[in-house]
């Protein structure tokens, strides 16, 4: 499960650019996202600790000076909850751990601070850039905690602690009503991505089905990602759910792609073989330019077409979805880890 990244921090100069690109060519609703997703990054600068803050919390805003000759920074509504929801998370989690706010996110964690950091800038930063840019286009309208422990003991005592949860899973999960995440980071960043692209999703697509939202999520699950000309980029990479995969179409037991985006228990038995499969059609889609398209063609479309199939057929122009499926078929057999 550990994810292949490539680490690089948010390039400020680099979103500027974007900026500049998007103000010259886009059009307008391209313009209206995008520019909402650099407002949402740029808004928040550079972190600081604020004295008057509670201890631990990092202010994502300078305490506002008192002036009378110009009106004191207000901090935005969303900035001003994440340091809420930091201060609350720290009175939960206690002096053994850290909390971090960047907003829309809240880190919390017995990592060091440090640590934290460092995960924010080199991971979490530049992938949720990388999928606003490729997919998303509407920002969080709330915080999202994001808890992060160092190992199995830690992350199942505090599961225990926080929620009451246990066993279920040893990697972590996300928890949609509260907009938490909570993982073992000891396993790799790889769940991290994962659980953050529902996150994420959630605000962009909130009738999202299962099968694409977990297609996604376990696309990123495994990927790399960077920036290139100044363009932030992410890609899914092959992974440990290609084997088993391989197995089921081996066997002739796999369901149409039809079948499987229809299949309203998804999650339910023989969900390891439903999550690959949605894996590697995001995969498959992927490496055809097609899935940046197809994402955003069913956010727009996804109200006379809920499952995604006409979807499907309208960015495959000419194409027959039986053959479609079937070389999916033969690609998955023919791919390797090394692919
Ligand atoms: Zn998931």
């Amino acid at each position: 499960m550990t994810a292949i990244v490539d680490p690089q921090p948010v390039n400020r100069a680099a979103v500027n650019r974007i900026r500049l690109l998007i103000l010259i060519l886009g059009p307008l609703p391209i313009l209206g996202s995008s520019w909402a997703l650099c407002a949402w990054f740029k808004s928040e600068p550079p972190p600081i600790v604020a004295p008057n803050r509670v201890l631990g919390v990092q202010a994502d805003r300078a305490a506002p000076e008192i002036t009378t000759a110009t009106p004191a920074p207000q901090p935005s509504p969303l900035s001003g909850r994440a340091l809420e929801t930091g201060r609350q998370l720290e009175a939960m989690l206690g002096s053994e751990c850290q909390v971090v706010v960047r907003s829309p996110f809240v880190l919390g964690s017995d990592l060091s601070r440090a640590e934290v950091e460092q995960l924010y800038d080199r991971t979490m930063a530049p992938a949720v850039l990388a999928m606003y840019r490729t997919y998303f286009a509407t920002p969080p309208s709330d915080p999202i905690t994001v808890l992060l422990f160092r190992n199995e003991d830690s992350y199942n005592r505090y599961c225990e602690e926080l929620f009451g949860e246990r066993g279920i899973s040893i990697y972590g999960y996300y928890k949609p009503r509260r907009r938490t995440l909570v993982l073992n980071i000891g396993t790799g960043s790889g769940t991290l991505l994962h659980e953050l692209t529902h996150a994420l999703a959630d605000f962009d697509f909130p009738d999202l089905p299962d099968w694409l939202n977990e297609g996604l999520a376990s696309l990123h699950e495994q990927s790399r990602f960077g920036s290139r000309g100044g363009e932030p980029w992410i890609e899914g990479l092959v992974n440990w759910r290609l084997a088993g995969l391989q197995e089921v179409v081996r066997d002739g037991r796999l369901d149409s792609l039809a079948e499987m985006m229809a299949n309203p228990r998804f999650r339910g038995p023989g969900e390891g073989t439903n999550y690959a499969q949605a894996r590697y059609f995001c995969l498959y889609m992927q490496q055809q330019g097609l899935l940046a398209e197809y994402y955003r063609a069913f956010r727009r479309d996804h109200a006379h077409d809920p499952y995604g199939q006409k979807t499907l057929a309208a960015v495959l122009p000419g194409v027959d979805l039986d053959q479609f499926d079937r070389d999916f078929q033969q690609w998955v057999l023919a791919l390797g880890q090394g692919d």
